[in-house]
């Protein structure tokens, strides 16, 4: 039974849909660093998201932000601050 997850604990710590419960994939409002060239973008890092990022569900479709749709049950330790 490896599969029989029934909290995530990792990159979405505490997030699950609030309408399903399913505990993902999620389609998310990402930021990251790119390293763009005139021919596209090679290597990418760096990827985060904030309690206000756009999120999908994957099983459900139900759509909202991170905070409302997943509302994360253990806050993300590392919710960052974008300069602008
Ligand atoms: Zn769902």
């Amino acid at each position: 039974m490896a599969n029989a997850k029934t909290k995530n604990t990792n990159c979405l710590d505490g997030l699950k849909c609030q309408k399903c419960g399913s505990l993902g994939p999620f389609r998310v409002e990402s930021t990251c660093m790119a390293t763009w060239d005139d021919d596209g973008i090679g290597a990418t890092d760096g990827f985060d998201f904030s309690p206000d990022s756009f999120a999908r569900c994957g099983e459900c479709d139900a759509t909202g932000t991170v905070h409302s749709l997943l509302q994360s049950e253990v806050s993300r330790d590392d919710n960052k601050e974008y300069a602008s």
